[in-house]
């Protein structure tokens, strides 16, 4: 047994001829990828697909058209065979071995002399993977890991440092500190800057660096991180790099425990939230604890519930940042009223029933006060409300007396996306009443209007409450209902 049976190899194809021989769909992946690495393309078919026809019209590939023969191989650096007869693939694998060509044939590792990994392309950085065709499912599972962890700056922070290559060697002679300098390059402001689009002001600062005298120092950051509804899918891949990367976690109580897992290991974490109000962290111990970390130069995720510029504080601690100087980003979370109507089945919008959605919040008195009932209590509009758990009569008497129909629609979504999802759902004049009979708790939110009819029918997470609305016996008043 070899302890290596596949050289791993990157070549250089840059006007190089490479063959290909089969005219379908797989021919035309395989030759759109040579095709990126700068590969001269000969594609030998009886037939071309329409993509391989157009290449062939812009000359960017030749066409030998007819039956494959050995001789096509002569001049050619590599061949990929990608025809469906296993017999003509074998036999150009054959003639391949003869003439010292190396030969892949497609999913078929034991007639190829070489192989084509698995790729995530960050050019100039790739990272191939091989199973060497034992586990071709696994390369797979791996692509997508490591696709998800490299962010798509990556690429263009390599080019700059190509660019700039000669002089950083220049400036820093001692490899010490070479090396200092490009973990600044990789964790400071450069690659930051490239990650928000700006990318000249990348290559200004990567200038400025080189210019100084003392050396550049990674300066310390925060992310705002939208940590989504609570299911570890919901999180966007950005969410998960953030995660990854970071020194320094403040999280919201609220936050799941899966979701703290995918951080990394040695991460501090700190909880700061507040739950249904019984363990609150004042926002300005939060905007401290933000500040004293990314001064100590530590990347600091700021993880919140749903989406950080939603009902979530997100706008005051950006400014914090703002104007203490911290360089900070924001990455958006789904937020509760998006997660749970998709949980529920429930479409926020719908094309007859409700040209609007608006996301409220109803948690105490002093909102209440402030809230335009009459325009909330509009026909037509779906309500999502925030935080309203404890405030369902309060809520329900006002919208009925500003004249929303007491039979209006509504679902409840007790923690929503998360495994312990229950959707209530009734009549606007029986809320109060369904919520405290199945003891609904926070999280929940409240889907109120024509759409919300949809998810005695749609709904497909979790466990559904109460009775669809035909058969429900409707109390007159709230009273009744009590
Ligand atoms: N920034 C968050 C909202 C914070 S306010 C977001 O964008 O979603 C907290 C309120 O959000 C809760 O009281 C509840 O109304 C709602 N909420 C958050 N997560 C929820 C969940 N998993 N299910 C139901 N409601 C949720």
């Amino acid at each position: 047994m070899l302890s290596m049976p596949l050289y791993p190899l990157f070549a250089d194809l840059r006007d190089r001829h490479v063959l290909v021989v089969g005219g379908g769909d797989v021919a035309v992946r395989k030759t759109a990828m040579l095709l990126k690495a700068g590969a001269r393309v000969t594609v030998g078919a009886q037939v071309l697909a329409p993509e391989l026809r157009e290449w062939l019209q812009l000359e960017r590939i030749a066409w030998r058209a007819g039956t494959y023969q050995s001789e096509w191989l002569d001049g050619a650096w590599l061949v990929i065979a990608a025809t469906r007869s296993r017999p003509l693939n074998a036999r150009i694998a054959a003639d391949g071995q003869a003439r010292q060509r190396l030969v892949n044939v497609v999913d078929d590792p034991a007639l190829s002399s070489f192989q084509i990994p698995a790729v995530i392309d960050r050019s100039p950085l790739l990272v191939a993977i091989s199973s060497g065709g034992a586990a071709p499912m696994l390369a797979r599972r791996l692509r997508e890991r490591i696709e998800s962890l490299l962010d798509p700056a990556l690429g263009s922070l390599l080019q700059i440092a190509q660019r700039y290559r000669a002089r950083i060697r220049a400036r820093y002679d001692d490899l010490a500190a070479r090396r200092r300098f490009y973990d600044w390059l990789h964790d400071g402001p450069v690659h930051a800057s490239l990650r928000a689009a700006q990318p000249v002001q990348a290559e200004q600062q990567l200038v400025n660096a080189l210019a100084n005298r003392k050396e550049a120092q990674i300066p310390g950051s925060v992310a705002l991180v939208g940590a989504g509804p609570g299911d570890p899918g919901l999180l966007t891949l950005r969410a998960l790099r953030a995660l990854n990367e970071a020194d320094v976690i403040l999280h919201d109580a609220l936050i799941s425990e899966p979701i703290l897992d995918l951080a990394r290991r040695d991460a501090k974490r700190i909880a700061v939230g507040k739950r249904g109000g019984a363990m609150h962290t004042p926002q300005a111990t939060i905007h401290a604890l933000l500040l004293e970390h990314a001064r100590a130069g530590k990347r600091v995720v700021r993880l919140k519930g749903g989406d950080p510029f939603v009902f979530g504080r997100g706008g005051e601690e950006l400014e914090f940042l703002r104007e203490h100087g911290v360089a900070y980003e924001v990455v958006p979370g789904i937020t509760a009223a998006l997660a749970c109507a998709a949980y529920s089945g429930v479409p926020l919008t719908h094309r007859d029933h409700a040209q609007s959605v608006r996301l409220v919040t109803a948690h105490c008195q002093q909102s209440f006060n402030t809230l335009d009932w009459s325009d909330l209590a509009r026909e037509r509009q779906t309500l999502a409300i925030y935080m309203g758990v404890s405030q369902l009569d309060e809520l329900t008497l006002q919208l009925i007396a500003h004249g929303r129909a007491a039979d209006t629609q509504f679902a409840l979504i007790e923690n929503g996306s998360l495994p312990q999802q229950r959707t209530l759902t009734g009549t606007l004049r029986a809320l109060p009443t369904l919520a405290a009979r199945h003891a609904i708790s926070a999280p929940a939110l409240l889907i109120l209007g024509e759409v919300a009819e949809q998810a005695d029918a749609s709904h497909w997470y979790g466990e559904l409450l109460g009775e669809p609305p035909r058969r429900f016996a409707v109390p007159r008043t709230l009273a009744d209902a009590a």
